[in-house]
């Protein structure tokens, strides 16, 4: 069985540091290097998933393709290690808690009195040792700050986890920020002391920092961490903020992190990783050869989290394409006083992205129309994809109350809640008032494309399986109605009861997909609809 060596990783000082980009970036590293790699995250909240948070708090839900909603850093590692993520690569506090709940409840602590240590420490201890033999490596990601009242169990397991399987096999890497200050000219040091500190005071002795910061860390401020925070030198790594997130396996790497990181092991790597991919990436990224101007009518735009994943996606469609995609994101409300035009034209793309109730839905079926009408690419997803079947039904087919039963009652349900699926061959059930958390078509679904349609065209083959989560779905019982009106339904399930994609046939590039196909784009593989979109948008450049 392969010897697993485990990597956890805390972050210091503030949130927000991008401790999920370095483990990702670590993870590329290590498999540059020939190994393989499994990276996890386990968040100190009280939610049982993702699912039921608003993405303008905790931004993207990210959904695995067995179904799990999770933390969006799950997307940060699939997308620089390729590995597909799992559920079974988050857990919460309050999945730890409901675990430890039913077990007391079901008799198995034997009367014991159950308490944080050991019972929740144990639990959280038996999620990480569940990984063991799974890689050559286990990264594991502690979200929160160290500090934190929530993250103290994580701290006090990794703690014995560290201890019970020995330095061999275990390293504790803590990502903090050096503050510049303006009036005294400096990079400040203290924060960075204290959060050790408070790490040490957990029995934790981080043996690497990674150190954000705005500027050049000098060799004072590196020796001076050093000193006060009982680390090496050379294991005081700068992580400087860089223009684009695909450098940082780069800038990692030139820093030293890598090889310190098996150092600490005891693993002597003669050779350096191989890194053209993401040189490639990186040249790609800052030398482009163009620019497309795309459109997001979405709802949460205020936080650019909400829609990482997307974000990406259109990147790496950039990349394939060689040009910049430069969004301008647009609260879908605005649309609504009429002047669809006055936002945008002269945009390239229109994308209407995934989303939830009704606020701005009528903004949103206006940019579908004037993508519509105006030969504009246009890309709905999810939500995108149900609000310009509406769109349609409205303005091609004459319904004028088609809508969705996800904003009440309606005349025309066009978009209606779905009751039951099949899921490999088993029926799933829904109740019509069912719980919110966990009751949605989640994960990955195979869906079958018609031959010779665009679709087909763009993947380069007819059987695909892509993920979703939605409650709603495009309602066949109007199929017949929007076919005659060159809308086609080119993608459904495999038993052809689920609408899957919709393609407008009299326009140069209108679709719709049910499911989320960002969330499996890399940037060494982009996603086929994303790269064919960007080249869509990059023909659109070119005639206006
Ligand atoms: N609200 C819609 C549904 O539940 C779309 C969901 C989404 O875009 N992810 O079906």
């Amino acid at each position: 069985m392969t010897t697993t060596r485990f990597i956890f990783i805390t972050g210091g000082v503030v949130s927000s540091l991008g401790k999920g980009l370095g483990s990702a970036a670590l993870g590329a590293l290590l498999q540059a290097r020939g190994y393989t790699v499994r990276t996890c995250k386990l968040d100190p909240y009280l939610n049982v998933d993702p699912g039921t948070m608003s993405p303008f708090q905790h931004g993207e839900v990210y959904v695995t393709d067995d179904g799990a909603e999770t933390d969006l850093d799950l997307g940060h590692y699939e997308r620089f290690t390729g590995v597909p993520a799992r559920g079974s690569d988050n857990v919460t506090t309050g999945q730890i808690y409901t675990s430890v709940l039913q077990k007391e409840r079901k008799g198995e602590y034997l009367g014991a009195t159950v308490q944080v240590i050991p019972h929740i420490t144990d639990e959280i201890k038996a999620f990480i040792a569940e990984k063991d033999g799974s890689a050559d490596f286990v990264l594991c990601e502690i979200g929160g700050t160290v500090g934190d009242i929530e993250s103290l169990p994580f701290l006090e397991a990794i703690r014995q986890f560290g201890n019970d399987v020995g330095t061999e096999r275990a390293l504790f890497i803590h990502v903090t920020l050096l503050p510049y200050i303006p009036a005294a000219g400096e990079l400040k040091t203290k924060p960075t002391q204290h959060s050790v500190k408070e790490l040490m005071s957990h029995g934790i002795q981080p043996r690497i920092l990674l150190c954000r910061a705005d500027r050049e860390i000098d060799e004072d401020e590196r020796r001076k961490i050093a000193l006060f925070c009982n680390i090496d030198r050379d294991r005081v790594i700068p992580a400087l903020d860089v223009k684009s997130i695909y450098e940082v396996p780069l800038t990692y790497h030139a820093e030293g992190l890598d090889d310190q990181v098996l150092k600490c092991f005891g693993l002597s790597e003669p050779a350096p990783p191989d890194l053209r991919k993401w040189d490639d990436i990186v040249k790609r990224v800052h030398e482009p050869e163009g620019e497309v101007r795309i459109a997001i009518a979405g709802k949460y735009t205020n936080l650019a989290d909400s829609y990482k994943s997307l974000n990406e996606a259109l990147v790496h469609g950039g990349i394939a394409n060689n040009v910049r995609v430069k969004l301008k994101f647009f609260e879908s409300e605005v649309f609504e006083s009429g002047d669809v035009a006055h936002y945008l034209s002269g945009v390239h793309g229109i994308l209407v992205p995934g989303g939830f109730g009704s606020r701005g839905t009528e903004g949103k079926i206006l940019a579908a129309k004037f993508a519509r009408e105006r030969g504009i690419p246009y890309f709905g997803i999810c939500f995108g994809m149900q609000m310009a079947v509406i769109e349609a039904a409205r303005h091609l087919a004459g319904i004028e109350k088609a809508g969705s039963t996800e904003f009440g009652a309606c005349a025309e349900p066009v978009v209606g809640l779905m009751t039951e699926w099949l899921r490999g061959g088993r029926r799933e059930e829904r109740a019509q008032d069912g719980d919110l958390g966990g009751t949605m078509r989640l994960g990955a679904y195979p869906a079958v494309l018609a031959e010779g349609s665009k679709i087909a065209e763009i993947y380069g083959t007819t059987e695909i399986s892509e993920r979703h989560r939605h409650r709603y779905e495009v309602n066949f019982a109007y199929r017949d109605a929007l076919e005659s009106k060159g809308i086609r339904f080119s993608g459904t399930s495999p038993d052809g009861a689920l609408p899957e994609i919709m393609e407008n046939v009299n326009h140069p590039w209108f679709i719709g997909v049910q499911y989320h196909p960002e969330l499996k784009s890399k940037p060494f593989d982009p996603h086929p609809l994303f790269v064919s979109f960007i080249a869509a948008a990059l023909e659109q450049s070119r005639l206006v």
